[in-house]
């Protein structure tokens, strides 16, 4: 079957993919409480005749389709949305007050049942296990790191794995990624400064906190400008500065929070180590201390396996045209799709163009204006059983 083909029968049900991908718009879930979502998938695979294991970290679905015996290929999408108000110019919007599906992850689910759609109508020619991961917990739960501890990737062992991310910077009929490391190494920062307060009039009575914050923020700029190889890539984003609420009280504390991020985990660590020895003895420096910490999940960088992506580039050019197949560069954006590759498992994590100027398809994810061209849909859907096929065909050889 070529590439050129499996698209058109991706076209063929894009109406149904279209539908689907409404339904899970228009009740976004934040993470690891993707119920209702999980229940649609689960719903859809039962009446597609395919057969799942669930839940897995809690509200992830694994499907398997195929053959026991034979080589395994992974597809996976991921099902949580974010705590973002939609604004955007659609009939389906969210119909839960603050929460969005502002990161496409609805489209992941959708297409990704789309996938599970074709390949069951081949199921008869497949060579291996097609196991489909539809998992919870992108946005900062580390949902893959969980569905790995709970064995997807083994019985039987996974060889390839591949996922898709819309992307809006990317014009919809064209796709991108590259060889190597894709997406950053990314966690969070905590900083809890603690002084003594007082009377704003009487400074000598207090330890100020937040002029020692304020030279703890600067500082940690001179960790990207001063320390870091002009080479490599690191980010510190300070996003929150919280500290008193009267014009005249010196406050306790500050809360500084942000994100850290590398294309290394080493990187990342050697990072996280600086900061904190920075923010401490600055805080030191002004009669302060600081506590400094790093909560939630510290996602490794995603790797892509070259051959991998070389065949998603001469599926893409068969099915999309290889004009529209693009060389992309790391980007500091992080992705949990990183533990399926940090688990040994070969894969290539993939950009899917969905922007589209003229129906206004501009904005960035994570913002509440955020809009998909759906004809994009088919593409990923496409992509994914095209590489699940070729995959098995050279790995059966
Ligand atoms: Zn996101
Ligand atoms: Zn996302």
């Amino acid at each position: 079957m070529s590439a050129r083909k499996t698209l058109d029968d991706a076209r063929g049900i894009e109406s149904w993919i279209i539908n689907l991908r409404r339904q899970f718009h228009r009740r976004p879930e934040l993470k690891y409480e993707e119920h209702e979502t999980s229940a649609l998938v689960r719903r859809t695979l039962d009446e597609l005749g395919i057969s799942y294991r669930a839940p897995i970290a809690e509200t992830g679905v694994l499907a398997t389709l195929g053959p026991k015996d034979g080589p395994c290929v992974a597809l996976r999408a991921d099902m949580d949305a974010l705590p973002i108000h939609e604004e955007a110019d659609v009939d389906f919007r969210s119909e839960t007050p603050g929460k969005m599906h502002a990161c496409g992850h609805d489209c992941h689910t959708a297409m990704l049942l789309g996938a599970a759609r074709l390949l069951k109508e081949h199921e008869s020619t497949l060579k291996g296990p097609v196991k489909l991961l539809f998992q919870p917990a992108e946005e900062g739960g580390a949902g893959a790191d969980r569905m790995c501890q709970e064995k997807v990737l083994d019985a039987p062992r996974v060889q390839r794995i591949f996922g898709l991310h819309v992307w809006p910077t990317i014009p919809v009929g064209s796709i991108g990624s590259r060889t190597g490391t894709f997406l950053a190494s990314a966690g969070e920062i905590d900083i809890v400064v603690h002084g003594l307060g007082g009377h704003a009039a009487m400074p000598q009575y207090t330890k100020d906190p937040v002029p020692a914050a304020a030279a703890i923020v600067t500082a940690l700029q001179t960790l990207i400008s001063r320390e870091l190889d002009p080479l490599d890539s690191g980010v510190i984003s300070i996003t929150c500065f919280n500290a008193g609420s009267a014009y005249n009280v010196i406050p306790n504390d500050v809360h500084l929070k942000g994100t850290v991020r590398s294309l290394t985990l080493a990187g990342l660590k050697q990072l996280q180590e600086r900061i904190t020895s920075c923010a401490q003895s600055i805080a030191a420096a002004y009669r302060c201390t600081a506590d400094v910490s790093f909560p939630g999940n510290d996602y490794p960088p995603t790797v892509n396996d070259a051959h991998c992506w070389e065949l998603t580039q001469q599926i893409a050019a068969n099915a999309i045209g290889a004009e529209r197949v693009v060389q992309m560069a790391p980007v500091m954006g992080g992705e949990d799709f990183a533990y399926y590759v940090e688990n040994g498992v070969p894969g290539c994590f993939v950009a899917l163009g969905i922007g589209n100027r003229e129906l206004g398809c501009v904005h960035s994810v994570h913002t509440p204006k955020f809009k998909v061209d759906e004809s994009a849909l088919a593409i990923g859907t496409a992509l994914h059983v095209d590489f699940a096929l070729r995959s098995q065909d050279e790995l059966a050889g």
